[in-house]
């Protein structure tokens, strides 16, 4: 690499660095959308930070999967993150099991300085335990190490994720302060970078959208009547109260009409609901067509991707070989800091 001149060079050094990823156990919902990838979107349009994502379909066997699916569903991920804006000039995006050896490898190190114990009190491993109680697997108890690998392999201080994310994170830091206290690391203790929109709920009224919740999500390739289907299903009332909900069905369509056509429109809503009361199929219409003129724009970018999928299959190894040479660095250092060789 030649840089053109030292500003460049100290620059590129100072900069943060920035790991995010999803699984691919379905397409993307709103929830992944405002939730994270408009973070992720934020910070790789930002000069000052050096930004990866990453489709984690290792993660995605922690829980019953498709053998057969999984490699085109991360496909199916990583074209969709391309198509909501993640530039692969930009920053370096991965399927994560391309570089398998080198983050099973560093998490399996990961998981010599945490207990057990820790692991089976998080509120994330109890809540999938509850979920699939007959698939309570190593692989499941390792979910966050996976995760902490994935983030302190880039040494990335910045993580743009959701709020159901944060237990991980704090898995992460612990791993860092440790690795560094026990083995001289220079880990940063990664933060989580929130967004306006940081828990989508449901559409079903209770819980966050979720892609593994049937029902509960509004997918980033719905069309406009799909869009209208599923919002219609959303629990509302008789559309007048006293007091306006707060949570439930109800709050939660004011939510999403906040987040799609602003306060403004949502203090109207409210109005009419402590006042002369809401026409839900009115307000569930003009709804929907917010929301999809938001989609639009990334839909089609999707269309035009899959017409190429030669380009994607090259970002896809491009993307891995631009982030190995970071990930192949910490995992040297953290073997030989650990006494391997
Ligand atoms: P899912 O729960 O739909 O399977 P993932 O666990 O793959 O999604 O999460 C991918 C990213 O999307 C994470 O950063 C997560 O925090 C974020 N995310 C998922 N669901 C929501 C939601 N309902 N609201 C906000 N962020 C979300």
């Amino acid at each position: 690499m030649v840089f053109e001149s030292y500003c460049e060079l100290q620059e590129i050094i100072m900069k943060k660095r920035v790991l995010s990823g999803m699984r691919p156990t379905g397409r993307l919902h709103l929830g992944n959308y405002l939730g994270a990838a408009k973070g992720m979107l934020e910070l790789q349009n930002n000069p000052e930070y050096e930004t990866y994502f990453t489709v984690v379909d290792i993660h995605a066997t922690t829980t019953p999967y498709d053998a057969k699916t999984l490699r085109q569903s991360a496909r199916d991920v990583y074209i969709d993150y391309l198509s909501v804006g993640l530039d692969p000039e930009k920053s370096g995006i991965t399927i994560q099991s391309d570089l398998a050896d080198l983050i099973t490898q560093l998490s399996f190190y990961f998981s010599s300085v945490e207990s057990v114990a820790r692991m089976q009190d998080l509120p994330t491993f109890k809540e999938k335990v509850r979920q699939h109680p007959h698939n309570v697997t190593m692989a499941l108890l390792n979910y966050p190490l996976l995760m902490a690998a994935d983030i302190l392999i880039y040494k990335a201080s910045l993580v743009p994720v959701g709020i159901d994310q944060e237990p991980h994170l704090e898995v992460a830091r612990e791993v860092a302060r440790r690795m560094n206290d026990r083995f001289g690391m220079d880990f940063p203790e990664p933060k989580r970078f929130s967004t306006k929109a940081e828990y989508v709920p449901s559409l079903l009224g209770e819980g966050k959208m979720s892609k593994t919740v049937e029902g509960s999500a509004i997918d980033l390739n719905d069309d406009l009547d799909t869009i209208l289907k599923k919002l219609s299903k959303a629990p509302t009332d008789s559309g007048q109260g006293e007091v306006v909900p707060t949570t439930g069905g109800v709050a939660n369509l004011f939510q999403f009409v906040e987040l799609f056509q602003g306060s403004p429109k949502r203090a109207e809503y409210e109005s009419q609901y402590t006042g002369n009361g809401v026409r839900y199929g009115d307000l569930k219409k003009e709804l929907a067509q917010a929301i999809f003129e938001e989609l639009r724009p990334i839909q089609e970018k999707r269309k035009e991707l899959e017409l190429d999928p030669e380009f994607v299959d090259r970002m896809i190894l491009e993307g891995a070989e631009k982030s190995r040479i970071i990930a192949e660095g910490t995992v040297r250092e953290v073997r030989e800091k650990m006494g391997l060789r």
